[in-house]
Parts: C-alpha cells; sequence; structure tokens
C-alpha cells in the first residue's frame, strides 16, 4: 500500500538494512532500565535523529513508583578450581541477572545453584532474567553449561553498582502544521535481545528520521523508554500536556518473521484503532489484530484508566507467544531486514492515514453534481486502476454528509484509502466538498 507519507520511492529493501544494521549494532551492549548501556544506545540513535537524553534522579516519585537507583556493570564471571570463566559475561550479558547486586565471594556448587537460572526444555539457550525490584545476585546459562559444572569451589564476582543515579529516556519531537500529536513508544531496556527490543527500537528511529524529512499535518513524538517505569515516568511529568495526543502506538516486537499483529486501545474504537486493523488488512488474511488487555507493554500505562489515551500496540508475532523470546535465541538470526522493512513500512501507512484522514460535507448534495461539465469524469490520470474510478468520486459525494470520515468510506466502498484520499481533494478543489473541521476528535487543535 503506498503511503501518503513516502517520499517515492520508498526504498524498502535498503531502509530494512540499514535498520537491520543499527539493530546489529546495538546488539552487544548490556542495557537495562537504567544507566551507562542505556544511555549509549541512545546516543547511537543521534547518527540518525536529534533525539534528546532526558535523566531523572533516583528517587523521584512517578505516581505510585519511585524512580530507581542507577545499575552499572563492568564485567561478571563464575570461575571454576582452575580459575577458567566458565560462565562469562564478556561471552553474553544475559549470563547475568539484570540488576544484580555486586557479590565476589567463594562458594560451593550447592551454595551457587540457587542463583543458577536454566530453561531445561531448551537446554542451549540462555534465558533472560531480570531482578529490578529485589535485591538480589543471579546468573543464567545454558542447561548444557549448568549439567557440565562439577562438585567443587566457586569464584562469584560481579562487578555492579547500584547507585542513585539517574534513569534515562529518549525524546524527539517532531513538531507540524498542529499542535495535535501522534505519540509512538518504544522501549530500549532490553540487553542482548534483538527482536524485543532492538526492532522496536530501530524501526522508531527510522521512522523518525524519515518524519523529519516530509510534510506532516501532526505533531509527532518518539519516546525510546525503559519498559515500565521509563513510560510511567513520562506520563509522569507530562500529564499537564497528554491531552494533545490525539493517536498514539506502541512498537515492540517487529522484526521477527511472524505474520503482522495489532493490539487494539483500551478504548478499542479510536481511530488508530481503525486505521491500523484497515492496514493490516491490506497485508493479508494471516494478521492478527488483538483486543486490549492490561498485560503486554508500555501501552498499559498509557492505557491505564487515568489516562485511557489511543494507543494501540504493533508487533508481529505477539510477546510470549514464541520459545525465543526472554532467551539467547532472539538473536540476530532471529530478525530480518525484509521483516523490519515491513513493519515500517505498515507503521507508515497507518500514520499516512491518520495524516489524510478527515470528515468531509457535500455541498451540492441534492442529486449528483454535473462531474462531466466541471471537468471530473477521467481527470485522474496517472493513478492505478483501483484508485482512479468514476466511483471514488461517487462514494465520497454519496457520504461526505459530515458524519463519515474517509476512513468510513474506504472501508466501506472497498477503495483504497489513498483513492478516496484523491477524489477527496479532486472534489474540494472544485468546490465539491467543505472538511467538516475536525469533526472526528471534537478538539479544537492548536494551530
Ligand atoms: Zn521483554
Amino acid at each position: 500500500m503506498k503511503a501518503a507519507l513516502a517520499q517515492e520511492p520508498l526504498e524498502l529493501g535498503a531502509l530494512g538494512e540499514q535498520m537491520y544494521t543499527l539493530v546489529a549494532e546495538l546488539f552487544p551492549t548490556c542495557r537495562s532500565i537504567t544507566g551507562d548501556g542505556l544511555r549509549a544506545t541512545l546516543r547511537s540513535l543521534q547518527q540518525f535523529i536529534p533525539v534528546i537524553l532526558r535523566e531523572v534522579p533516583s528517587g523521584t516519585r512517578v505516581f505510585d513508583w519511585t524512580v530507581p537507583a542507577e545499575w552499572n556493570i563492568r564485567d561478571a564471571f563464575v570461575k571454576n578450581a582452575q580459575g577458567e570463566r566458565v560462565i562469562d559475561f564478556r561471552k553474553s550479558n544475559l549470563h547475568v541477572v539484570n540488576y544484580s547486586v555486586a557479590i565476589h565471594q567463594k562458594m560451593s556448587l550447592e551454595q551457587l545453584k540457587p542463583h543458577l537460572f536454566t530453561l531445561p526444555e531448551r537446554p542451549d539457550w540462555i534465558p533472560y532474567h531480570t531482578s529490578y525490584y529485589k535485591k538480589t545476585w543471579g546468573f543464567c546459562l545454558t542447561h548444557n553449561q549448568l549439567n557440565a559444572l562439577p562438585e567443587g569451589q566457586y569464584e562469584v564476582h560481579i562487578d555492579s553498582s547500584l547507585e542513585d543515579g539517574h534513569l534515562t529516556y529518549g525524546e524527539l519531537y517532531l513538531p507540524g502544521e498542529t499542535g495535535e500529536e501522534i505519540l509512538i513508544s518504544t522501549h530500549s531496556c532490553h540487553p542482548s535481545l534483538a527482536n524485543d527490543n532492538l526492532s522496536g527500537v530501530a524501526i522508531t528511529c527510522f521512522l523518525a528520521k524519515h518524519i523529519s524529512q516530509v510534510p506532516h499535518r501532526y505533531s509527532y513524538r518518539f519516546l525510546f523508554v525503559p519498559g515500565t517505569i521509563g513510560a510511567i515516568t513520562w506520563l509522569s511529568l507530562n500529564e499537564s500536556t497528554v491531552s494533545r495526543i490525539k493517536h498514539g502506538l506502541v512498537i515492540a516486537g517487529v522484526g521477527d518473521a511472524g505474520p503482522l499483529s495489532y493490539k487494539k486501545s483500551r478504548r478499542g474504537n479510536a481511530e488508530v484503532d481503525r486505521a491500523a486493523m484497515y492496514v493490516l488488512r491490506q497485508y493479508g488474511p494471516e494478521t492478527n489484530v488483538m483486543e486490549f488487555s492490561p498485560r503486554g507493554y508500555d501501552e498499559r500505562q498509557y492505557c491505564s484508566p487515568g489516562f485511557n489515551l489511543p494507543v494501540g500496540r504493533i508487533s508481529r508475532s505477539p510477546h510470549g507467544t514464541f520459545p525465543e523470546y526472554h532467551t539467547s535465541a532472539d538473536n540476530l538470526e532471529f530478525v530480518s531486514a525484509i521483516a523490519l522493512g515491513d513493519s515500517f513500512s505498515a507503521c507508515l501507512s497507518i500514520f499516512s492515514i491518520l495524516e489524510g484522514n478527515a470528515t468531509y460535507l457535500n455541498t451540492n448534495p441534492k442529486c449528483e453534481p454535473q462531474l462531466g461539465e466541471r471537468g471530473l469524469y477521467r481527470t485522474m490520470g496517472g493513478l492505478s486502476k483501483d484508485s482512479t474510478t468514476e466511483l471514488a468520486l461517487l462514494w465520497v459525494l454519496n457520504l461526505s454528509d459530515g458524519d463519515h470520515t474517509l476512513l468510513d468510506i474506504a472501508e466501506r466502498s472497498q477503495i483504497s484509502f489513498e483513492g478516496i484520499h484523491r477524489a477527496a481533494l479532486l472534489l474540494r478543489d472544485h468546490g465539491l466538498l467543505k472538511q467538516v473541521r475536525n469533526s472526528y476528535h471534537g478538539v479544537n487543535p492548536r494551530l
């Protein structure tokens, strides 16, 4: 589907490769919900977009939560009696339970075992574990690695710090013609996991880059936040202006081979829900639309009842539904440039519909106007047959009664949104339609 926000030609293949390269570049970094790995990741994005790093001090109260102490890690290992690193943070940062407190101690295998986590059903994979809010330490390893550990003494070392510092998030605001905003949010706190969350980081970054280069009606706000606490922190600091958000999308898990999926906002019938469902239908019958539920990513916060923002979520395979989720198998082989390009295109198509959607009023509603006299028959040359037909003009004229949006008309007529949009602009330019200002939102824009 051609996106109105797209500059022609949109090289999805090349874009997918660039996004994949970014995922690969960010993959080795040990990120967490705070700390230097998260900062380094956000700074890497500055090679593409002028994202601003915001620092919120530890201890800041954010609704029912408190910004935690900042965690940083330099090294970690378990050494056997021969001094060999049998579990080594340098080989994979998943080996350390994220947010582990520091330890340096010798102990028996028996004493060590309660701190070791494996996946017996996937004996070659390392699980991903966190302990943000309980002070503890631990290691994750493959089940085969565990089975190979003999009885004996081990040296356990985690060189980490957990102290007052900051929570960092990235924010980029692109002003449009109106102060009404589209919010795009992605979590950025996972260490070496590719689909969850680097695919979302890369696509959000490249969407921001693209939208910064093309004209747009809405203002766009891009957030790169640590999961849960980052979204809560942003909402807490920006509560007075969230009413500007007219549409929103959480982007997460968009690089795997599964079909596109969309999780509706809590409202269930927000314009972004309608636009996303419309776009997914164009991507084929295997795509998947889910109702809202209070489980998932940061849509949980944006859709909490005190905000109830029109924010849905786009993913491919929903989290938790594939065995690679939160394991070392969510690696660079699990994501592809093709899937990243495809997801990027779907997001852009959703924004294109939101940009172009409007409600019009037919200024000549008593019987059909004389289109031939106005030169409106066979004037839409150069467009594809599907979107060029005079039928689009007739549908737009018929349903532009002030109650139907162009998206309503596209759905009902089965003509592409782009074709309906083009027809509406043509009719408007000939004085046969006038726009009903923001009838869809019922809110005055801050122009
Ligand atoms: Zn996750």
